[in-house]
């Protein structure tokens, strides 16, 4: 049998990406029957009923799995800010960083458009997340600037970017490859895909190796699954502190003898970090409310 991952599926089709080529297959029957749905990303193992043509026999087990889009097996999200134009937004950054925390992908930060500001804003940005231990990369799209090391960070995993939208996500990936030829904000936003039509999540293939997710992960849907004791586990520099409050049960917030409250005094926490965590553990009581 030979291996392959599923790049795409359409109708009852589901297109392999095995070697270099796609090979079109159906699923063996007695898959069929079960609830078990296959998705983009998932790792199968097939025969071949023809030069381009075969039959799924054999589903590997899924490493990870992200809900929207659905993509099974993403190894990492590349959550994409400008510097400015539009402005990076700081709590924005923290949610979207809590959410690839919740979603158990590998976070790599990347800051783009440092063409139109000051190299210093840039390294404040740049030592902020670094600090908390999140891998951090400034580029310029446009310019070329800083695509090399991204890319070195993409090749031979499963990448999904996210990010506001005229961030500059289809400028990073046609910088890295043209061939893969996604339309830029402008263009998409005037034909109107995207926000009316649903689409399913296709793997873009990299020559060099590696995917890339042709559709910008999360919604912030997702603090809605969240419990209110665990928001602390999706923010790294918290976490290590949280044993050391007074109360087991202790969620940071009024609770006396609090050792992150304390940290955050003492600046070893940033005052930010800690603003955008209250105000995400209030937006998940105030959905818990509403059931
Ligand atoms: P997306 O919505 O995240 O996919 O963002 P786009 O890739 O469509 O980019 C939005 C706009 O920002 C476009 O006009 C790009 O030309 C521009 N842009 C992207 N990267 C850069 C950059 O590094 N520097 C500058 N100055 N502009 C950029
Ligand atoms: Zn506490």
């Amino acid at each position: 049998m030979l291996n392959g991952i599923v790049v795409k599926a359409y109708n009852s089709y589901y297109y392999i990406q095995s070697g270099s080529k796609i090979v079109t297959c159906n699923l063996r029957g007695r898959f069929k029957k079960g609830r078990f749905s296959l998705i983009v990303g998932d790792e199968v193992a097939y025969t071949l009923t023809g030069p381009e043509e075969g039959i799924i026999e054999e589903i590997l087990p899924r490493r990870s799995m992200l809900k929207r889009p659905m993509v099974a097996n993403v190894d990492q999200v590349v959550l994409t800010f400008a510097a400015v134009n539009p402005d990076i937004s700081l709590s924005l950054v923290d949610r979207f960083l809590v959410i690839a925390e919740f979603s158990e992908l590998e976070i790599i930060l990347c800051i783009n458009k440092i063409d139109l500001t000051d190299a210093e804003v840039v390294a404040e940005l740049v030592e902020r997340y670094q600090q908390i231990g999140y891998k951090v990369l400034s580029i310029a799209a446009k310019l070329g600037t800083g695509i090399e090391q991204l890319y070195a960070q993409l090749h031979d995993k499963i990448s999904v970017f996210a990010g506001p939208s005229g961030a500059g996500k289809s400028t990073i990936l046609n910088a890295i490859q043209p061939g893969l030829g996604l339309t830029t904000g402008e263009v998409s936003q005037k034909i109107g895909r995207g926000k009316h039509t649903t689409r399913f999540a296709e793997l873009l293939p990299f020559e060099g190796g590696g995917f890339v997710v042709d559709t910008p992960g999360f919604s912030f849907t997702e603090f809605k699954d969240m419990e209110e004791a665990h928001l602390m586990d999706y923010f790294p520099e918290i976490s290590p502190i949280a044993p050391k409050c007074k109360f087991s049960t202790c969620i940071h917030y009024k609770e006396p003898q609090c050792a992150v409250k304390k940290a955050v005094a003492e600046g070893f926490i940033h005052a930010d970090r800690y603003q955008s965590y209250l105000d995400i553990l209030n937006e998940i009581r105030e959905n818990k409310k509403g059931y």
